[in-house]
């Protein structure tokens, strides 16, 4: 009897989760090339075959069609802040200060989920500023089914060295909550192995900020502090991230090893050579300079600010000096669910549409080292989206999302 019961229930699961799914739509982006009437069929939580439609050998049990789309792998956001919210809602002191990590978790879990829906179905989460840990519990909450939400990489709390990072200000014996962890020398090596203890999927440093004598950026780590941060990462199988705009700053985050910068404005074309040479990608974030410079009063008419000027000059830089280009735009300084901002922008700036799409899929998960992820390939993971139109033609289309595919399963249709 009991073997009864469990054959009943063994064939019902196999029935419900043999289920093949073709999805069709006009064009389809596999991550490296834009293909005209091609299918994906996609059983489970994986994709079992790709091809020209006519071609499939697949014989599927229902057919999903999306006239006038392009289906995608799901989109990877490669710098995001879901315990951040715009700056011209609430001061990014004031968010840091004066809310509670509760609240932060809470908000963060909701934010989350509008960049899955807005197509990104992985997001590199670049430091929880000041919550502790609350990136870490949105993560456990989206792997425990408890919220919705895309895939995360997150950093935790990042770190910074003594004195550098804000919220500034204050009486000196007045211990305010900082948006990082100070640390410094040989304790880097604590604080790198406790961030990772706590849940740090990998480690953000902060190798340059705005602590110069008349508020500029200036480096912050000496080039041995920054090695040893890579270092002690490396050896429990983490990357590095450095948050850097200064070019020195860029230099030694570069020479010590790190995965990627995050901003780099100010790169000369020597260390552009040098992050090229030593396989370190550029993560430009254009849409929070362009959204910042927006809070501070510009309407975003010509003529452009002298910072916006900048960052397109430094984009097309990196772009001639041939640095990989990771595609993130620091969501969170602008609204979650508006991330294609980046992607329209880096187009804006000059880049081909198809290493856009490139840049925010496959070359991205490259560099994360997200297997089965960002092409849609037989035997990966189902992270699929539909948009509307061809954005190869028209990016503008990436904010258009029609349908959104996690791990097999849809959220959005
Ligand atoms: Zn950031």
């Amino acid at each position: 009897m009991k073997f009864r019961v469990l054959a009943a229930i063994l064939l019902s699961c196999h029935f419900a989760f043999s289920q093949t799914t073709l999805i069709t739509a006009d064009q389809l982006f596999d991550g490296n090339a834009m293909h005209t009437n091609w299918g994906i069929v996609v059983k489970e939580n994986r994709i079992v075959e790709v091809g020209p439609v006519a071609k499939l050998r697949t014989k599927p049990d229902t057919t999903i069609s999306y006239t006038g789309g392009s289906i995608m792998p799901g989109m990877i956001e490669g710098h995001s802040h879901v315990l951040l919210y715009p700056y011209d809602q609430t001061d990014w002191n004031d968010q840091v200060l004066k809310e509670s990590r509760s609240l932060r978790a809470i908000r963060g879990s909701v934010m989350a989920k509008r960049n899955l829906m807005a197509g990104f179905t992985t997001i590199r989460d670049l430091g929880s500023e000041g919550a502790e840990y609350a990136d870490v519990a949105v993560k456990q909450s989206i792997e425990q089914g408890i919220t919705i939400g895309p895939r995360m990489l997150v950093a935790g709390k990042a770190i910074v060295a003594t004195g550098s990072y804000g919220p500034k200000g204050f009486h000196p014996d007045v211990h305010v909550p900082l948006g990082a962890e100070p640390a410094d020398g040989n304790d880097l090596i604590r604080v790198v192995r406790d961030q990772i203890g706590n849940g740090a999927d990998f480690i953000k440093v902060y190798s340059d900020y705005r602590w110069g004598p008349n508020k500029e950026a200036m480096p912050t780590f000496s080039l041995e502090e920054l090695k040893l941060i890579v270092e002690t990462a490396k050896s429990s199988g983490r990357v590095v991230v450095a948050h850097a705009s200064t070019n020195e700053g860029m230099r030694r985050a570069t020479l010590a090893g790190v995965v990627s910068i995050e901003h780099g404005t100010d790169a000369s074309d020597e260390v552009l050579k040098l992050m090229k040479e030593r396989n370190v990608a550029l993560c430009p974030t254009l849409a929070a300079t362009y959204s910042i410079t927006k809070y501070r009063g510009w309407d975003g008419q010509l003529p452009e600010p002298e910072g916006i000027k900048a960052k397109r000059n430094s984009f097309d830089k990196a772009i001639k000096n041939g640095v990989t280009i990771v595609a993130g735009g620091d969501v969170g300084v602008f609204p979650h669910g508006e991330n294609a901002l980046e992607l329209t922008m880096m187009s804006d700036y000059g880049m081909p549409n198809i290493d856009v799409l490139k840049s925010v899929t496959s070359v991205n998960a490259k560099v994360f080292k997200l297997k089965e992820l960002g092409e849609l390939k037989t035997g990966y993971l189902a992270d699929i989206i539909v948009v509307d139109g061809n954005p190869e033609k028209d990016i503008n289309a990436l904010k258009s999302i029609k349908m959104v595919m996690k791990d097999g399963e849809i959220y959005k249709k």
